[in-house]
């Protein structure tokens, strides 16, 4: 049966690297009718975050990110669902205490009883010597009975792995091909901390094995310890798992995307603006091409075209220009009312509309949004770009925009607007389409020069949007306004 996971502990927020790992994982137990499992890794309690596990799911839940098994968050409650939890790691200490103390009892682990200070002394004299530094191995020959009447004392201990001397280490990974370590370059981990908590190697060894994963699908950070899951599944006599390590996301310098750079988790994300379609398209392609070399896939084909084979060794390098071309090309093609309800928190916060307002003039909000749709790359774009309309009058500093409005006919097309403005009570789209017709009957001016002048005048620059729609979203009273404004 294939089952993947996704293990990320509750830091907080999902790193934009670690949702593509979720992303891929999901893809390919999808594309094999496999089953997706959310897990939490909480084992380093120092790191606990209030909340954190509910915001990890809300954000996989807005990438469509959907799994079978594990943690849900239903009626604001955490459940858990499946047959092979708790799938919680704090919940599951009892488990991993029973095999290390398999490990003790086999010889594969012992008790160490090493103090912060030796440890840190022991490394400082390996750094001096210029060497890697690695625990000595101090404790490992302390006999298990005398391990014990030191435990009865009251002696803080961790429990160690004892790793044989000059073993190689080797296993396949189907993005890295073949891997050999040995068994000397590696540390003597350790498994059970002094606060009866396992670490990670271990909890996660015991958990992927007792859950069933088929494929452990995670970022190359996690490639160095590898071998030493690699040994713990060896000793226990398990079946090991395919594993699949993907290329770190990188920015552009070709470094690890952090946080002091700006935006690195999902909710960064979202709240600029992206859309769930535009961001999962484009993390996709970030270490990973379909065939075909197509950009724009939806989930569905996502899901039809992908396989670990074509994901790069290299680091994928997470381009915020092509993020945005390709979430843009998801708000193009999205319906103008889902654009509007996106765009109306944008526009509540910048101050240009309040909810009053809002349930009142929804129409005129679609209007809005749509005349500028075609030009967002993200929903928070909008403010800048609808701004304008919401002015009670516009200054034109732009070079071009001043030669236009100082040219000679100008004035005459101005008055024109405002008087022929006088014959009606609204601009409604059906008028505005036929209005700067009647303005150039009235003053015999014809194309740019009687265009250009009129955008100048009532948007502030010679470029933007659809001049018709300008007329109607400012209407009647404002379109004078600031005819008057310029006229000054
Ligand atoms: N808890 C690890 C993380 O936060 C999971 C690594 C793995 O998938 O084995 O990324």
């Amino acid at each position: 049966e294939i089952r993947l996971r996704f293990a990320p502990s509750p830091t907080g927020f999902i790193h934009i690297g670690s949702i593509r790992t979720a992303l891929y994982n999901y893809l390919f137990a999808r594309r094999n009718n496999g089953k997706f499992i959310l897990r939490i890794e909480d084992t380093d309690q120092t790191r606990f975050v209030e909340g954190a596990i509910e915001n990890l799911i809300e954000s996989l839940h807005w990438a469509g990110i959907e799994y079978d098994e594990g943690i849900f968050v239903e009626d604001g409650k955490i459940v858990q669902k499946g047959d092979y939890g708790p799938y919680i790691q704090s919940e599951r200490l009892d488990i991993y205490k029973k095999y290390v103390d398999e490990l003790i009892e086999k010889g594969h682990a012992y008790y160490c009883f090493c103090s912060k200070e030796r440890l840190e002394s022991v490394r400082e004299e390996q750094k001096i010597k210029g060497l890697v530094p690695k625990y000595d191995g101090f404790c490992r020959n302390i006999s298990l009975e005398e391990a014990k009447i030191r435990i009865a004392n009251g002696e803080e201990y961790v429990v160690r792995l004892k790793l044989p001397q000059n073993y190689d280490i080797k296993f396949h990974d189907l993005v890295r091909g073949d891997i050999v370590i040995n068994t000397d370059d590696i540390d003597d981990q350790v498994l059970l901390k002094s606060d009866g908590y396992p670490t990670y190697h271990m909890a996660v060894v015991v958990d992927d094995h007792l859950m069933k994963i088929s494929h452990i699908v995670r970022g190359e950070e996690w490639l160095p310890s590898t071998p030493k899951h690699i040994y713990l599944y060896e000793v226990f006599g398990w079946e090991k798992p395919t594993y699949v390590h993907l290329p770190t996301v990188l920015n552009k310098d070709r470094k690890k995307l952090s946080k002091r750079q700006g935006d690195v988790s999902v909710e960064d994300f979202r709240d600029k603006g992206y859309l769930p379609e535009g961001l999962v398209n484009y993390l996709a392609l970030v270490g990973w091409s379909p065939e075909d070399n197509e950009e724009i896939l939806s989930m569905e084909e996502l899901i039809n075209k992908f396989s670990f084979e074509r994901v790069s060794k290299t680091g994928g390098i997470f381009d915020k220009d092509k993020l945005n071309w390709v979430n843009g090309h998801y708000i193009r093609s999205s319906s103008v009312e889902k654009i509007t309800d996106l765009a109306i928190p944008h526009l509540t916060e910048a101050g240009l509309i309040d909810k009053s307002f809002t349930r009142d003039k929804y129409d005129w909000l679609k209007l809005l949004v749509h005349t500028v749709q075609e030009s967002l790359d993200t929903i928070s774009d909008v403010v800048e770009k609808v701004e304008f309309i919401f002015k009670d009058h516009v200054e034109i500093v732009e070079e071009d925009a001043l030669e236009i409005i100082k040219g000679e006919q100008v004035s005459s097309v101005l008055t024109a607007i405002k008087e022929e403005l006088n014959n009606v009570e609204v601009v409604d789209e059906e008028y505005a389409k036929g209005f700067m017709k009647l303005i150039q009957k009235a003053t015999g001016v014809k194309g740019k020069n009687l265009f250009m002048p009129a955008r100048v005048a009532l948007t502030g620059t010679a470029h933007g949007p659809e001049f018709v729609n300008i007329l109607v979203l400012l209407g009647k009273e404002n379109i004078i306004k600031r005819i008057e404004y310029v006229e000054k």
